[in-house]
């Protein structure tokens, strides 16, 4: 009769403890997948430039916000860069081949599930505006990331451009991975440079990229 008890008791503990891991696993949409994200430019290449504004330090402040959301979805999160540095080797004088190659062969070697590139546009027009998305061909997931992160973003981001299919970029052609790039606005745009430099914007904008990661895996 002790026993029967005992393992009544025992029974309960173990479906209180199970339902409780199950529930902390459910939070966790991304759990083991591995994110590689890359904030474009860094060091001596600033990227684009608008009056002290420089798109190097804007993409690495989109991708930390990112990180950290990744993250807490239970993703493994890598970056290529973390600070204000390039990846071409130290002695290069002509360092942005190099630098470009380096990136994807790190989001290479990784064989990570997905990798993230964000830049900011600029034009000698300040009427150009807007964010989109680009893919390659290289890997066949590429069109369907870009078109769940254009559905997740397009009824919240004001100006979202439709996505583009482009094979031109050198360091994009050279990645076989999963992912997409995403320029996510014109720093030579008064209205855009604005928003980006909003930390209200910058919010809401990394939660809706990291709700479309959360999307494509989840669909
Ligand atoms: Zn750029």
């Amino acid at each position: 009769m002790k026993y029967k008890i005992l393992i009544i008791v025992m029974f309960f503990i173990c479906v209180f403890t199970l339902s409780k891991v199950h529930a902390e696993v459910n939070g966790l949409t991304l759990l083991g997948k591995v994110i590689y994200l890359d904030a474009g430019h860094g060091g001596k290449d600033s990227g684009a430039v608008s009056n002290q504004f420089l798109e190097k330090d804007m993409n690495l402040i989109l991708v930390k916000k990112l990180e950290q959301k990744l993250g807490s979805k239970g993703a493994i999160v890598y970056l290529t860069r973390d600070g204000d540095y390039d990846l071409a080797p130290k002695n290069y004088a002509v360092r942005k081949r190099p630098d470009l190659t380096k990136r994807a062969q790190l989001i290479n070697n990784a064989k990570s599930d997905m990798y993230i590139s964000i830049h900011l546009n600029s034009d000698t027009n300040p009427a150009w505006k807007g964010l989109q998305i680009f893919y390659t061909t290289k890997n066949k997931e590429n069109e369907e990331i870009a078109k769940v992160m254009y559905d997740t973003l397009k009824n919240n981001i004001s100006n979202i451009k439709e996505n583009k299919k482009d094979n031109s970029y050198f360091m994009y052609k050279q990645i076989t991975r999963p992912g997409i790039l995403i320029e996510a606005g014109f720093i030579s745009n008064p209205n855009d440079n604005y928003l980006l430099r909003q930390e209200s914007y910058q919010d809401k904008l990394t939660d809706l990229i990291a709700k479309g990661v959360e999307n494509y895996f989840n669909k």
